[in-house]
């Protein structure tokens, strides 16, 4: 059985004899085990990144871009590895798990430009003799908790982009499937990363709070449920850190009459039960306006009564498992709160078996129509494969259950009208939003983040807002008041 450590220095080590179980969630097997680190790993992990953190400063730009470059290469060689380590803890498909680090690699693509994105302003003359310019420098030590749902990707987010500015990062995996991340730390030292630029300290809570207590790290990123994100952002704040924490999702899509009736329902079936629904920008809730809502309901549910929920290893699988026994518990708990309050059950994903995987964590695909803002399946994040369908009779009704929940991650309109479109992106109150697709998650080149309850802090994940998070700007002002008299007289050249 497997048993995962930590990868501090270069080094996959430990001292602590306390361990957790990792299951497979196909089977709902113990499958290995993974560190829950003490204060003796800890301390390692700081005196390495630190020491790291003065030697990888100091690199140019354009080394650490030819480093990542390599990373990149090496991560696509072993893609359908990782994706399988990927798979086997967290139950998703393997076109899903793939699909992930790819979009993950595209944040250490978009790194790779860091001797450009690094360029700061320049001034001259803001005064007499005077010139005036910017830079921005790394932070030092910096840290990222990520969640569960995406092992590669999430980190991914965060620390080819803190690296790229110079930084030493301290990755903080989920313990529910912990295993990608030492991979992803051995191929970056394969690229030529330094020992303990990137160091990776498993564990749970307690884990966490010594990163957030520590005073040599400068800043947290941080991706999971909104409670703890509030948490993590509140500490954080507490001790001094820079600090970003996007939390839970309601993605609500808008369904307009007028829209492409067939491109939504294809959108919503992918985006309500890919990854088990178990996606910051799944879409939990459709919204249908005016009279459209029968149609939908019957095209969705007849595409979803053939969806084939199997394990990850059947290659036919469309849909895994959820993460956990508790997780299934508390998933077909909600289903059962919306048939008691009074939501119309359409198709029912509870009891689900699967011959030969019965003790797996599966739950079909579950679509409750004429579900009202009042019930708990509306206002929570449930984050399994439940489709609640809500009824707005137009298009004013459906922004405003849009802008009065409390979540502000993603949303989306399908409508063939520009008035109605421009009108949405301009009024919704909402991080990421879309427009005839089902989930708008931005390229690594633009931000992902949320508004309200989805993220607290001020800094989206990569992109330009990733870069300055990363870096703190100094701005300096210089005079030389005798480099005119010294210098030949200026003349411009006569072609
Ligand atoms: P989680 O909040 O339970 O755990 C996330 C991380 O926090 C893990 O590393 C975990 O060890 C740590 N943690 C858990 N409880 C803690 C506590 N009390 N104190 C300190 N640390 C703690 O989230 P999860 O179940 O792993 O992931 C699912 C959640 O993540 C969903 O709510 C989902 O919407 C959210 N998510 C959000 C985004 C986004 O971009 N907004 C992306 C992915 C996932």
């Amino acid at each position: 059985m497997k048993k995962i450590k930590n990868y501090i220095n270069g080094n996959i080590i430990t001292t602590s004899k306390d361990f957790l179980p990792i299951f497979d969630p196909s089977k709902g097997e113990k499958i290995g085990e993974v560190v829950n680190s003490n204060s003796h790993d800890f301390d390692d992990v700081i005196k390495s990144s630190e020491n790291a953190f003065n030697e990888w400063s100091r690199y140019t730009p354009l080394k650490r871009s030819r480093v990542l470059s390599k990373y990149k290469e090496i991560i696509e060689k072993n893609i359908t590895e990782l994706a399988k380590t990927i798979s086997e803890e967290h139950g998703k498909t393997l076109d899903d798990a793939k699909g992930s680090v790819i979009r993950g690699l595209e944040v250490v693509e978009f790194a790779c430009g860091i001797p450009h994105l690094l360029k700061g302003e320049f001034s001259q003359n803001v005064g007499t003799d005077i010139d005036s310019w910017s830079i921005r420098q790394p932070l030092g030590i910096t840290a990222g908790i990520t969640p569960f749902n995406f092992p590669a990707m999430v980190p991914m987010w965060m620390y080819p982009l803190s690296i790229a500015c110079g930084n030493s990062f301290i990755l903080k995996p989920s313990e529910k499937d912990p295993s990608c991340s030492l991979k992803l730390a051995e191929f970056f030292s394969d690229a030529g990363l330094p020992d303990g630029v990137f160091n990776v300290i498993n564990g749970d809570k307690h884990v966490v709070n010594k990163i957030l207590e520590n005073e040599k790290i400068s800043s947290i990123s941080f991706v999971g449920s909104t409670p703890v994100a509030k948490y993590i952002y509140e500490t954080s704040s507490k001790f001094g850190k820079r600090v970003q924490a996007l939390g839970g999702a309601k993605n609500h899509l808008i369904v307009m009459p007028d829209a492409n009736l067939d491109q939504a329902v294809d959108g919503i079936m992918g985006a309500a039960f890919g990854s088990a629904g178990e996606r910051c920008m799944a879409v939990s809730v459709a919204v249908a306006v005016g009279d459209i809502g029968d149609k939908l309901v019957d095209q969705i549910n007849d595409k979803a009564q053939s969806l084939k929920v199997a394990p990850w290893t059947d290659d036919q699988a469309q849909m895994g498992p959820v993460i956990s026994k508790e997780h299934k518990d508390k998933i077909e708990s909600y289903i059962d709160s919306g048939v008691n309050e009074g939501a119309k059950l359409i198709l029912d994903g509870r009891n689900l078996k699967i011959q030969g995987y019965e003790n797996g964590y599966f739950v079909g695909p579950t679509i409750f129509d004429s579900v009202t803002k009042e019930m708990q399946i509306y206002k929570n994040e449930i984050f399994g494969p439940v489709l609640s369908v809500v009824r707005a009779s137009n298009y004013e009704e459906a922004l405003d259950l849009v802008n009065e929940h409390q979540f502000g991650n993603g949303t989306s309109i399908y409508t063939s009208d520009g008035e109605i479109s421009r009108n949405f992106t301009t009024n919704s109150k909402i991080g990421m939003v879309g427009v005839n697709v089902p989930i708008p998650v931005p390229m690594a080149f633009h931000s992902f983040g949320g508004w309200k309850q989805s993220l607290f802090g001020d800094h989206a994940m990569h992109g330009i807002e990733g870069i300055r998070f990363y870096t703190k700007l100094k701005t300096i002002t210089s005079r030389w008041p005798n480099s005119i008299v010294k210098g030949p007289e200026f003349k411009m050249p006569t072609n």
